[in-house]
């Protein structure tokens, strides 16, 4: 499956050194440039080809209706989808009478760098015409971190051999026509000319366009301006048209004498501000770009993440590739959060349609982990995007029955949009995991009081006024949460799933105890001892079933008693079995899409011995398929606790690998945030062995044996933590900060400014390796 290293190694850049056009779509998603708030698919300047044109700006949908065959109570009857705005990206060329098309003429040299330190895409490439006129080009893209609605695009063409014409057109492209995607539910649904004409404008070198949606009623305004750079007569115009801004240069090239554009681009949106105010939004912020200029963008694109790796860098010494695969997941993960401010995290952050751009569990469960303790702002406002959707989510539990809240299973602006209830509605674990990462973001927080007495106590109140509602105390008094949908999605409606139950419980502890913290605003909350008592006691009696006959936990009450999948008669084709085999078979089966009990195992690992930890582990992983993403990180962290850690290592590369190398053939799609993501859960969390529980730190690092160190960062209450993995010690330092008490291998320690901590690591226990379904294990690294 994970063939030679799709690209290049190196530590800092992945580099294409040829265009494969084969590759296009792919490359796009892993080329994608992006801060949270805009982001731009890797498209080549001049437009084509392309596998799939994309620009996005968070939060920017359209309104689609969602029809059911038979159409029930309560289901939703309209659905988001992430539209393709204008864009702003194009630069085309015009050699002679020769436009630049790579399908054309003769490519000598391609090459596009994403550097992930510098935070820009690279291109370069020389090209002779079909009539023989040779240029080299070299542009550099970048979507700001510093200044949220800007990007720009520094574009130099070069006449090779003798005087030239070229004439470059700088773009603005609105409701650009897209490619159709076939039957696959992930793939993202295009939706054809979205956007409505508002104004256009030209003045100068700089356009404007505004638009509308239709049915959202969401407006936007993307706006360019140029610095033109180039010889003597050269001579630019622009124009305007309704879907349509042109900035068109022209010139006389000769060797020696390149022409300059630098393109700054600004992007706004709103769905409340007036035409005029959205306009000045744009254009305010293309003053403030061109003022700093494109050396100060680039500056500050550098020293923003200079202190990002400063605070998140993973090092990884004994596997190069890996190495690059970490750093890439890091630097996207950080592109989906860093700026979206109060908007969603989609599961494909802005890098392409999939999924329609969705924002899911993903965000809670894989995303703020890694946010949470390397750009903490980014977790806290994406909790606050979600404490937004608060009064949708306590629309949607009266809905459905329910008191407190219900939150969206897949959404962009907080309305429900599953069609599909089994895997949506149903799938409530949502609600723990955003309570969870509320816990998690509190407790390593630096004393975040403003947070934990508006945002987090309310996100817990409500959740677990959610649980209170939706379980019941059964005659012998346990507390039971029947007919959910736990993580693994080839399971629907069973009682008393055991990550579900295990997170409620987390949830309505940690809600009790916001209320204790928080009296006077639990009683605002309409909080009162009563119903606080309610959530404790349904915790201390939730329902974890156990399988005494197997030693092992059953994913959701008797789910060990139904038939196995038949493996073998399954041929390697036929996976992800969603696209091959009825949901109605999937659901009456032991067989598991994801990691589902062995995510508890990580993310509740505070309730499960180590023996069970084992069996569980082993009696799972004969069972799970990987059909999603979503699973081999988790597989990772918990193979590497139990002591597989060879295995622990396959299933990390396959995380970090999963776009590189296009291992679930849809990178075009859009990357998968929450394996890039658990890319570093895997590391930290894996081979780290970190864990969270109870507001402490706590490690139990163990290397495989290809890895020679593993070193990680960490922010944890304003402190700054650096930690070395060696197969015989860690070293525990404080990068910032006084002093710090963690736990390594089961012992309490304090690290000080001072003086580095250095412990032994302990042998792993020896157990047996456990298999996959045939045909399923990783592919051995
Ligand atoms: C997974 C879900 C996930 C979604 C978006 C599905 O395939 O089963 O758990 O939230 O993808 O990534």
């Amino acid at each position: 499956m994970i063939q030679d290293p799709a690209f290049p190694v190196e530590p800092w850049v992945v580099r294409e050194t040829e265009v494969d056009l084969d590759k296009l779509a792919q490359t796009e998603s892993v080329f994608a440039l992006a801060n949270g708030h805009i982001g731009l698919r890797g498209n080549l300047d001049e437009g084509e080809p392309f596998g799939l044109p994309g620009t996005y700006m968070a939060g920017f949908y359209e309104v689609r209706p969602l029809p059911s065959a038979e159409p029930g109570y309560s289901n939703p009857e309209a659905g988001q989808i992430i539209i393709n705005v204008t864009n702003g990206k194009l630069v085309r060329l015009l050699v002679e009478d020769e436009p630049l098309d790579i399908r054309y003429g003769d490519l000598r040299r391609h090459e596009r760098v994403l550097d992930l330190r510098a935070g820009v895409l690279r291109r370069t490439l020389e090209w002779v015409s079909p009539a023989g006129r040779s240029v080299r080009i070299a542009s550099t893209r970048l979507v700001s971190f510093v200044q949220r609605a800007v990007a720009a695009i520094h574009y130099e063409v070069e006449a090779l051999d003798g005087k030239t014409p070229v004439v470059v057109q700088s773009e603005l492209v609105a409701n650009e026509a897209l490619p159709v995607t076939e039957g696959d539910p992930r793939a993202a649904d295009a939706l054809t000319s979205p956007l409505r004409s508002e104004l256009f404008r030209e003045h100068d070198t700089r356009v404007m366009l505004a638009h509308s949606t239709r049915a959202s009623g969401l407006r936007m305004v993307a706006a360019m301006d140029h610095v033109i750079e180039g010889p003597p007569r050269t001579e630019a115009t622009a124009e305007s048209f309704e879907d349509l801004g042109r900035l068109l240069v022209s010139a006389d090239l000769v060797p020696g004498e390149p022409l300059r554009l630098v393109k700054f681009l600004a992007y706004g949106w709103s769905s409340q501000r007036s035409l005029p105010a959205v306009m000045d939004q744009a254009a305010a912020a293309l003053a403030e770009a061109r003022h700093h200029g494109w050396d100060g963008l680039v500056a500050d694109q550098r020293a923003y993440l200079d202190e990002f790796w400063d605070h998140a860098d993973v090092e990884i010494d004994g596997d190069s590739e890996l190495q690059l695969a970490v750093r890439f997941g890091l630097f996207h993960t950080l592109q989906a959060g860093a700026r979206a401010e109060r908007r969603a995290i989609a599961a494909k952050g802005l890098t392409g349609p999939g999924y329609d751009g969705h924002a899911f569990w993903d965000t809670e469960t894989f995303v703020l982990p890694v946010l949470t303790y390397t750009a903490p702002h980014a977790a806290r406002d994406a909790l606050q995007w979600r404490h937004l959707t608060l009064e949708l989510a306590r629309e949607r539990a009266t809905s459905l029955g329910l008191n407190g809240a219900a939150f969206a299973w897949r959404t962009i602006r907080g309305q429900e949009c599953s069609g599909y209830w089994p895997a949506g509605t149903a799938a409530f674990h949502v609600n723990a995991d955003i309570a969870d990462a509320v816990v998690r973001y509190q407790a390593a927080s630096d004393d975040d009081e403003a947070f934990a007495s508006g945002v987090g106590i309310e996100l817990l109140v409500e959740t677990a006024r959610l649980w209170r509602s939706l379980g019941h105390h059964d005659t012998a008094g346990r507390f039971r949460i029947d007919g959910v949908t736990g993580p693994d999605e080839y399971s629907a409606i069973a009682d008393n799933n055991v990550y579900t139950n295990l997170m409620a419980e987390r949830n309505l502890r940690a809600a009790f105890d916001a209320a204790q913290r928080h009296p006077q605003r639990a009683a605002e909350l309409g909080v009162d001892d009563e119903e606080a008592a309610g959530w404790r006691d349904a915790a201390q009696a939730m329902l974890i079933p156990y399988d005494e006959e197997l030693g092992a936990h059953p994913q959701a009450e008797t789910f060990t008693e139904h038939e196995v999948w038949d493996f073998d008669a399954t041929a390697p084709e036929q996976y992800p079995l969603l696209l091959h085999f009825p949901y109605f078979d999937l659901y009456r089966k032991q067989v598991v899409k994801q990691a589902d009990l062995v995510l508890a195992l990580h993310l509740r690992g505070d309730v499960f011995s180590d023996e069970e930890k084992a069996r569980n582990f082993a009696y799972y992983e004969r069972l799970t398929v990987r059909d999603s993403s979503l699973s081999a990180c988790t597989q990772a962290v918990i193979a590497a606790e139990v002591g597989h850690l060879e295995l622990a290592y396959d299933y990390l590369c396959e995380a970090a690998l999963i776009d590189l190398d296009d291992l679930q053939h849809n990178t075009r799609d859009g990357l998968h945030i929450a394996s890039l993501a658990g890319t570093w859960v895997g590391a930290v969390a894996g081979f780290g062995g970190m864990r969270d529980h109870d507001g402490i730190l706590s490690f139990t690092p163990r290397l495989p044996q290809a890895l020679a160190r593993l070193t990680f960062r960490l922010c944890f209450r304003g402190q700054r933590l650096l930690v070395k993995v060696e197969h015989k010690q860690a070293t525990y330092s404080l990068l910032q900060g006084s002093s710090l008490e963690i736990v390594h291998h089961g012992k309490r320690a304090t690290v000080d400014a001072q003086r580095p901590l250095t412990r032994p690591i302990p042998p792993p226990a020896a157990r047996e390796t456990p298999s996959q379904p045939p045909g399923r294990a990783p592919e051995r690294r």
